[in-house]
């Protein structure tokens, strides 16, 4: 049995998910660092599921719905027959609007190491979940080497080189994942494929749905909702992956109170990272995750009473048993349905 960093809700989890109630295919660990220190923050009612829940890694900061759906339904969802090709993923995200954007800005930080519009010659750029290809258009109109990853659609592959796969050996001064990591079910594992596609002096540009401004911008199913969007992060988690995976941002973005400013753009995390020398470790226990979720429920709790005093697994079993039930109650109606017929 590997020790457990945290606290005694890690604990609490562990028993209560023996004792009460555990939801089908639940995982034990983190899908980001492996850890088992988990919490449970919240129930996250399912369409096709009946209840999964909102756990934290204790020891990465990592929130996540769990269970996770399977490789072959994620695999489905993002094939080019799956839901997600009629998704716009280039809006917003990748609405740079040129050297106006707030995107370019965030380059304003390293412009003596890089210029994003005048590129050295030769300069790669990588895109991980390109889409349409709007910022690979922009950034070939700079004059970047554009290269994009994306398995739902080929509209940009008819401007710019297509990969299958990021490649193992040093290859991009610029990789960009723009609302990438919070559908993919090993992000860390992505975040070292990036530092190993990068050149040495290579940047990586992450966007993601951010979960610790959550009591700002309220859009908690734009953050996680188990089924495009399966992990979700806080800015201690974001940096602790990025540094296990041998990146450093370049800035640390608004903290909490600052984003109360601007609670639309506090609906996600951006960060510009350089490669560092080697992967560090930075402990990022689940703490903003979990004051996150409880500021959020501080206006207007809705919520079933066993879950607001803090018994998720009594209340998601309780949701668990009335939804089994009602199944039963719909084919029972089906079956006298048919039977008069
Ligand atoms: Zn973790």
């Amino acid at each position: 049995m590997d020790s457990l960093p945290g606290s005694w809700r890690v604990q609490a989890r562990r028993i209560s998910r023996r004792l009460i109630w555990r939801a089908r295919g639940e995982r034990f660990d983190c899908p980001a660092c492996n850890s088992r220190a988990l919490i449970d923050l919240d129930i996250l009612p399912q369409r096709n599921r009946s209840v999964a829940f909102v756990c934290a890694c204790e020891t990465c900061g990592m929130v996540f719905a769990n269970p996770q759906p399977s490789q072959e339904s994620l695999d489905a969802f993002y094939s080019p027959e799956g839901t997600w090709r009629g998704a716009d993923s280039d809006a917003g995200v990748h609405a740079t609007k040129g050297t106006e954007g707030t995107w370019f800005r965030t380059f304003d930080a390293i412009r003596g190491d890089l210029r994003l519009e005048a590129p050295p010659a030769g300069a790669r750029a990588l895109d991980f979940g390109c889409g349409g290809g709007k910022l690979l258009d922009e950034l070939q109109a700079f004059g970047w080497d554009t290269w994009g990853i994306e398995p739902a659609k080929d509209t940009a592959f008819r401007r710019h080189h297509r990969l299958e796969s990021v490649p193992a050996v040093p290859t991009f001064d610029l990789i960009a994942a723009h609302h990438v990591l919070e559908h993919v079910p090993h992000p860390l594992d992505l975040l070292r494929q990036f530092a190993a596609a990068s050149q040495p002096t290579g940047f990586l540009s992450v966007s993601v749905p951010r979960f610790d401004t959550l009591p700002v911008h309220r859009d908690y199913k734009y953050v996680l909702n188990g089924r495009a969007h399966i992990v979700a992060y806080t800015w201690p988690c974001l940096r602790a992956l990025l540094a296990m995976a041998g990146w450093i941002p370049v800035q640390a973005p608004p903290d909490v109170a600052a984003a109360k400013a601007d609670p639309h753009a506090s609906r996600r995390l951006r960060v510009l990272a350089k490669r560092s020398a080697s992967p560090d470790t930075v402990p990022a226990p689940a703490a903003a995750a979990f004051a996150a979720t409880r500021d959020y429920y501080r206006q207007g709790d809705a919520r079933p009473w066993l879950a607001r005093a803090g018994f998720l697994r009594l209340s998601a079993r309780r949701q668990h048993m009335a939804r089994r039930r009602a199944l039963a109650a719909a084919k029972i109606g089906r079956v006298q349905s048919d039977a008069r017929a």
